[in-house]
């Protein structure tokens, strides 16, 4: 029988540690049960039909820890739907998967164990301390910080613990830390033998302090070290200045607000994660079909006449040329008709349908497309405009200076920052250094939602705003708020080479 359970481990935290095969468990699931150890970012794989439910996982002590999940669990499975069940880590390492496993088992309900990265594993890569050595450390222990070495009733074999040849790694004991160094201590571990605590390893709000043993406690409990953290007792800890990458990335730690539509937050908040940082999507504007189609599909109905195709945006190729196929008519309705594309995006968007701009400005605003455009274009000529509902009038004005310009709006863009988003919350208590801000239109969305807390955050330069390119910095000082960094070329990527020397700078 095909499963209709699967265990699946979601790794440390880093969306990118996910396996492929968790990927593909979740493109299949029907309910996904998740809880705060899973990163956000992996639900996106799942159907959009899929309900997805996050629990709450009771205290450890608690006698009905894991039954509500279990009992969940076992519900939507017993209804025919295909459940994945995402777990922090590897199922199988303090994840209890296993008492789930035998649940489904003792329920005749077949299932599937998908492994993922353990925090372990995720701690030593992301903190740079190899958990094996040639050198240093032979064997790994991954130990329970949940148990009080102080009561009788321990399960851990603290002499063992503390004789252990190699390295120690403890999950759940940040609470217990002290009682854990002195148990270790007291049976006889080296109270010098170097030591760590981390925090959230593998993404951007990793945190990591070193010690001796002895001292760990003392020096975790000034840095504020909070779960989820993992204790690392061992030789190998010595390793980190020469291993450690992750935290001396550009970006490192920073919060960085991304406010593209949801669709295309993606290849931003990847570049910024891999950077170090710590993106939060809050989507400014939407991206929705026109109001109408009539003008769009006379236009479509009728290509050939135009000269010129102009896209100003990769939304616009998308939903131009999706409309087009959508009438079933295909590329060659084009014709001779010649294409503009504002940037590389937007070029790289017609390229993904088979299509070449045969013009692309040197630079990537209205004013540097129109000035390319009317060096080429000839007298009378017939110019198609493909935009948004709104925007800037700058380029249908310039061009109307020697052709015939129809412009329409293949999409429609409206605000839609949701009033309760747990970013403006964030934005509020200081805790966002970064708020990107994409394009003219995002920038005045966004700045229109923010109240008075979060301007004083701005204006105090807690939070700084980080603009894509000169016109929309103009528009957000007209605004009465100060840009802090801001982009040339009007690019992502250039946008975000300029944070990174400002952050060098700064
Ligand atoms: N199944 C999980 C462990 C769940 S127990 C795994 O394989 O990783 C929960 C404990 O795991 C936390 O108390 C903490 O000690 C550890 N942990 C989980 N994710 C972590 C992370 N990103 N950084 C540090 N510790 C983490």
């Amino acid at each position: 029988m095909l499963p209709r359970v699967f265990l699946v481990g979601a790794g440390p935290g880093h969306p990118g540690l996910a396996t492929l095969r968790a990927v593909e468990c979740l493109r299949q699931a029907d309910v996904v049960i998740y809880d705060k150890l899973t990163p956000a970012a992996l639900l996106d794989f799942a159907p959009t039909h899929a309900e997805k439910i996050g629990v709450v996982e009771l205290g450890a002590d608690h006698v009905e820890r894991s039954q509500p999940t279990q009992d969940l669990m076992l519900a939507h499975a017993g209804q025919g739907k295909i459940v994945v069940r995402l777990k922090g880590g590897d199922p199988l390492v303090f994840g209890r998967g296993g008492e789930e496993a035998q649940a489904l088992h003792a329920a005749g309900i077949p299932f599937e164990i998908v492994p993922g990265v353990t925090a372990a594993l995720g701690a030593a890569a992301f903190a740079g301390i190899p958990l094996t050595h040639r050198k240093h450390a032979s064997a790994v222990a991954i130990v329970t910080g949940h148990e009080d070495p102080g009561k009788p009733e321990s399960v851990l074999d603290w002499q063992a613990l503390a004789r252990f040849p190699g390295t120690l790694v403890f999950y759940m004991g940040i609470a217990r830390l002290e009682r854990i160094a002195k148990a270790l201590i007291e049976n006889g571990k080296n109270p010098q033998t170097p030591a760590a605590a981390v925090h959230w390893a593998s993404t951007g709000a990793q945190q990591t302090i070193e010690a001796s043993l002895a001292e760990l406690p003392l020096v975790a409990k000034n840095a504020g070290i909070t779960p989820p953290a993992l204790i690392i007792v061992g030789e190998v800890v010595s390793l980190r200045p020469e291993v450690a990458w992750f935290e001396q990335l550009p970006l490192f730690g920073k919060r960085v607000l991304v406010t593209r539509p949801k669709q295309q937050a993606g290849d931003l908040v990847t570049k910024l994660a891999a950077l170090g940082a710590v993106p939060i999507v809050l989507p400014a504007v939407e991206i929705r079909e026109p109001m109408d189609w009539a003008a769009v599909d006379r236009a479509i109905a009728d290509l050939q006449r135009y000269d010129w195709l102009v896209f100003t945006s990769a939304n616009g190729v998308y939903a131009f040329l999706g409309r087009l196929l959508h009438q079933r008519r295909d590329l060659r309705a084009l014709g001779q008709t010649r294409l503009a594309a504002i940037g590389p995006k937007t070029a790289a968007a017609l390229r993904s349908f088979h299509l070449f701009g045969d013009l692309v400005p040197a630079k990537y605003q209205s004013e540097d497309l129109a000035a390319a455009l009317l060096e080429k274009i000839k007298p009378g000529a017939r110019i198609l405009l493909a935009r948004a509902d709104r925007g800037r009038d700058v380029l249908r004005q310039e061009l109307a200076k020697t052709g015939t310009v129809e412009q329409i709006a293949v999409y429609a863009q409206v605000d839609a920052i949701e009033p309760n988003h747990p970013a403006l919350d964030q934005l509020r208590r200081g805790e966002i250094d970064f708020i990107t801000l994409t394009s003219s239109n995002i920038a005045k969305a966004i700045l229109a939602a923010l109240d008075d807390a979060c301007r004083q955050r701005i204006l105090s330069g807690r939070t700084r705003l980080v603009s894509i390119s000169p016109v929309t910095s103009a528009d957000i000082r007209a605004l009465g708020l100060p840009v802090a960094v801001e982009a040339k070329t009007a690019t992502s990527d250039d946008m975000i080479e300029a944070l990174i020397e400002w952050q060098k700078g700064g």
